[in-house]
Order: C-alpha cells, then structure tokens, then sequence
C-alpha cells in the first residue's frame, strides 16, 4: 500500500476560522479553530494530516513574532512531515509568505499558505477548495513557499492581494504562477532550487516606513522619519518610479546621508521600478535612492526588515537587496544598464 503524504496544518486565523459574533454583527475569530476533517473531509484522501494553533487572530494583527514562530515550527518538523498548509488571513498573507521566504534558508519540504474569502462555515465558502488544493500543492514537492489562491500556486514572495471581494484575490504581477490547478493540474514555471541544510534566520528590525507620493506632496515626512530613527523608509512613486523634482531630491539626500535607506518602489502592480527613462527618478537615484526593480512593495519591506535585523548597512544592504534571496526579485530589474 503506498502511504499517503503527511502534512501539518498550521492555523493562524483569518476569516476562514471566523464568524459572525454578537450585536455587531462582525466577523471575528471563534475560540476554537474549526475542525477540518469534519468541514472538508475529502482532505482525507489527499494526504494524513495534523492540526497546529500558532494563534487565532485576523492577520492584522500578526507579528514579526508570529512569523518566527511559524518558521521555527516548520523548520523543526522538517523529518515528520512532506510539506506544510498555513491556514491565514487574507489581508496580510503576502507579508507572511515574504517573511517565511527569507526566514528559511536552505533547502526545505514546501510550504503553502492559504485561506478564504469567506468563513470555512459560510455556505458559499472558498475555504474548502482553497484547503484541498492547497494540501495537493504541498505534496508535489515544490520546495520554497507558495501561495495558493483563484486556482493558482503563486510564489508566495511575488504575491499581493489585489481584490476584496473576488474569489481569486491574489496574483503574481511579475512572476508566472508555479503551478495551475485547473481541470488538470500544471506546473507553470519552475520551483526554486534550494540547496544545502535547512537555516532558519528570525531577526527582525521593524525601524522601516512606507511613504506613498501624490501630486502635490510634499516630503516633509521624510525629514519627519529621518529625524525619529527609521532605518528604512520606501516610497511608493508612480509608474516606474518617479518622483516629484521640487524638494524630493533634497529630502530624499538628507535622509541617505543620514545613513538611512530610502528605496523607491511603484504605485503600479505590474512592472519594474527603475531609474533610466524619466528625469524624476534619475533625480531620486542621483540623491541615493535605491529602485527595488520587480520585486513586490510587501518583499522590499519585509526583506528590509529582515536584512537591517541581520546589521546590514550601506553598501551591504543594497547589495543584498537587489539580489534574490528566495526568487522574490528578477536580477537587473532595478536599472536600465
Ligand atoms: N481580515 C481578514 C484577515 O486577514 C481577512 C481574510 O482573512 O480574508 O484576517
């Protein structure tokens, strides 16, 4: 007989373990998260799996701590299980998936995380097609960390959420999918090659800001940031990245000289943030700006989080940024050269 995958769920709420609770009528996690098996037991046939609370909270309110948690949890189940279905929050499951992403070094079983548009118990829920699939996409071997949404197996590092109310409420803007779980099931673009033994790295330096420009800001609060300690500030430019020439350049400068690193990434979802087309933000590099090329607004932030907890700095941390950790970034996408 050929034994069935094992899996570990690892719950951390969300609307899928939510209800509707009390005079309010809000949907708010339950106590107890629900019992899977018995809401969508054909999970039984795909693979043996167990049950792990890290918490229960709707991803807002998660932490870089419930990141490390879950990271350190998996990587010390690597011998126990063939892969791993995180159960979450929609809202902020792109920044777990970044963070995971970078936490585990090395080589390790896959992870996928998940959930729901609705609650598990709704009627019309997602959630048990979403889990299903997930637990299948977590036994093909797809070593890194995935994101399962709308039919899709995304990287979970070139993920985002772009949608409240659709059932498909992620995508990969500049990645194509890993796999495609459709009436047949594909693998779309190659899964990541990771090598060597498994690491795990949980520092975390959360002394980082995101500023989105529009026309007629000004960049005061750059100087307000330089001035209370951050270590990172983005900012979100339009199209490829550009930025205002009045007084940005001047600010963005006092803020690189102050040892801070100002990235600049795009108010777009698809594309790159370069420099090289446009006066507005050859100006921004010229003053040290750093342009995060393809990479996700949610993976500059989290990777800044992870790199600045690591002491990187200066030269380091920019050399580190632009280069892939875990696929999250294309080479050469942040210049024209
Ligand atoms: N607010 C919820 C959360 O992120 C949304 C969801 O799960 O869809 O926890």
């Amino acid at each position: 007989m050929i034994e069935k995958p094992r899996l570990l769920f690892l719950f951390t709420g969300g609307t899928i373990s939510m209800a509707k609770t009390g005079a309010s009528g809000h949907l708010a996690v339950t106590d107890a998260v629900p019992d899977l098996l018995s809401h969508a037991p054909v999970l039984a046939s795909v693979a043996e799996i167990e049950t792990q609370t890290v918490t229960n909270v709707d991803s807002s309110d998660l932490t870089p701590e419930d990141w490390a948690s879950m990271a350190e949890t998996i990587a010390g189940s690597q011998e126990d299980y063939d892969g791993f279905v995180i159960v979450h929050g929609t809202d902020t499951m792109a920044f777990t998936a970044c963070a995971l992403s970078f936490m585990l070094g090395g080589d390790h079983k896959p992870v996928v995380l998940t959930g729901s548009q609705r609650p598990l118990m709704a009627p019309r829920t997602d959630a048990r097609s979403n889990l299903v699939h997930s637990a299948i996409s977590a036994t093909m071997n797809v070593r890194e960390v995935g994101l399962y949404f709308g039919n899709h197996l995304f990287r979970g590092n070139r993920s985002t959420k772009t949608s409240v109310h659709a059932y498909d409420a992620y995508a990969s803007p500049n990645h194509p999918p890993l796999v495609e779980l459709g009436v047949d099931i594909e693998r779309v673009s190659p899964a990541l090659q990771r090598t060597g033994p498994l690491t795990v790295r949980t520092e975390i330096d959360p002394r980082v800001a995101v500023l989105s420009a529009f026309p007629g800001m000004t960049p005061s609060a750059i100087d307000a940031l330089t001035d209370a300690g951050t270590k990172m500030i983005m900012l979100r430019g339009f199209g490829e990245g550009n930025l205002p020439m009045k007084a940005w350049p001047d600010a963005i400068r006092r803020a690189a000289d102050a040892g801070i690193h100002v990235l600049v990434g795009s108010q777009c979802r698809a594309g790159s943030s370069r420099p090289g087309r446009y006066a507005g933000s050859d100006a921004a590099r010229d003053a040290g700006a750093i342009y995060i090329g393809d990479m996700t607004g949610e993976a500059a932030v989290v990777k800044s989080m992870c790199l600045l907890g690591r002491g990187l700095n200066g030269e380091a941390f920019r050399t580190a940024l632009l280069s892939p950790i875990a696929g999250e970034i294309t080479p050469g996408s942040a210049s024209r050269l």
